[in-house]
């Protein structure tokens, strides 16, 4: 049973889940449906036909095609996580007001994003990417609503090397009930930002960004692509909203659309910049009941993991990016032209 302790010295929780260990791996089975000719869908329990294989669906996005669609006519599905990092329900843990402990409660939760066993999120149609950031609005509102959530995510891993278990395409739902180390850290930034100057920190480094262009990928009416000026990751890049929006939740939906449409664009553009290589995805938005939220704004992390972290960042938490962003932003601009 998961547990969250805190860090006596630095005050941080970490969540304790020692049953996620028992977790299927596709990866490391080596499973490779496409190479090697197998019936994929036989196997995967995110396939479509394998439903009664997970927990009941908590959302699916209907993929519109029939008018009077059926629970099976499914786009993306949404479904508790079988190996959670926090439950809904969690066992009271015992007392100390040194060695503090809480139980892991929360949501974890999968989004099964094709009802088809595809392996990439850049093999997926415009409708699906939008089907996809749908799923992932509407079930961060529902999350967001209890009143225990402090803190929301929704993440994903493509590639074992960036930690995904399960090959066939899906994202997650991280729901807390503690706002993790970093975002704390952008919060209070945001805030600090604020008191200091009276302007918004997001507006400030949008304004900036735009004026100098070095580092944009791509920009329209709603949103901006760019490659941070202190990226932590070689070719990291991030989608940015040029409206304040505090929380993913409250987007519209001619904004998700165009969102979707972004997404999909930087998604294909990474992977043509770098064939088959592992990425996270990680949506930050405002914890739903935090005082500072005015001061946020929801953003998107695309983080290549082109190499692994090492020494010097694991111990120090500090990052050393062995590219500049204004050279990743050039060749990132440079496909995105080249016909
Ligand atoms: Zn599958």
């Amino acid at each position: 049973m998961a547990e969250l302790r805190k860090d006596p010295i630095l005050g941080e929780w970490i969540i304790v889940a020692p049953d996620r260990a028992a977790r299927p791996f596709d990866h490391e089975q080596g499973r490779d449906h496409e190479h090697d000719g197998t019936a994929a869908t036989d196997l995967c329990p995110f396939c479509k036909g394998n439903e009664t294989a997970t927990p009941d669906a908590v959302l699916t996005i209907p993929s519109g095609n029939s008018p009077d669609s059926s629970p099976d006519d499914w786009a993306v599905r949404v479904i508790p996580n079988r190996y959670p990092a926090v439950s809904a329900s969690a066992e009271e843990t015992s007392r100390d007001e040194f060695f503090e402990r809480m139980p892991a409660t929360g949501y974890h939760e999968v989004i099964v994003e094709s009802p088809s066993h595809d392996v990439s999120l850049q093999c997926l149609s415009d409708d699906q990417f939008v089907h996809i950031v749908r799923a992932w609005r509407d079930r961060l509102a529902v999350v967001s609503s209890d009143e225990s959530i402090a803190h929301t995510m929704i993440f994903k891993n493509e590639g074992s090397a960036a930690g995904a278990s399960l090959e066939h395409v899906h994202s997650q739902l991280l729901a807390t009930t503690f706002v993790p180390a970093a975002i704390e850290s952008e919060l209070a930034a945001g805030h600090a930002h604020f008191q200091r100057t009276g302007s918004n920190v997001w507006s400030d480094v949008l304004d900036r960004e735009l004026a100098e262009r070095a580092r944009i990928v791509s920009s329209d009416d709603q949103f901006v692509l760019l490659c941070p000026f202190a990226s932590r990751f070689s070719g990291q890049m991030q989608i940015v909203p040029r409206r304040p929006m505090p929380g993913f939740e409250s987007t519209c939906e001619t904004e998700l659309q165009d969102f979707a449409g972004l997404l999909k664009q930087a998604v294909g553009c990474f992977h043509r910049v770098f064939p088959e290589a592992p990425f996270n995805l990680g949506l930050h938005t405002a914890p739903p009941r935090d005082s500072r939220r005015d001061f946020y704004r929801w953003h998107l992390m695309i983080t290549p993991r082109l190499t692994g972290i090492a020494g010097f960042e694991i111990g120090s938490g500090s990052w050393i990016n062995v590219s500049t962003p204004e050279e990743s932003a050039n060749q990132y601009r440079n496909d995105i032209k080249s016909p």
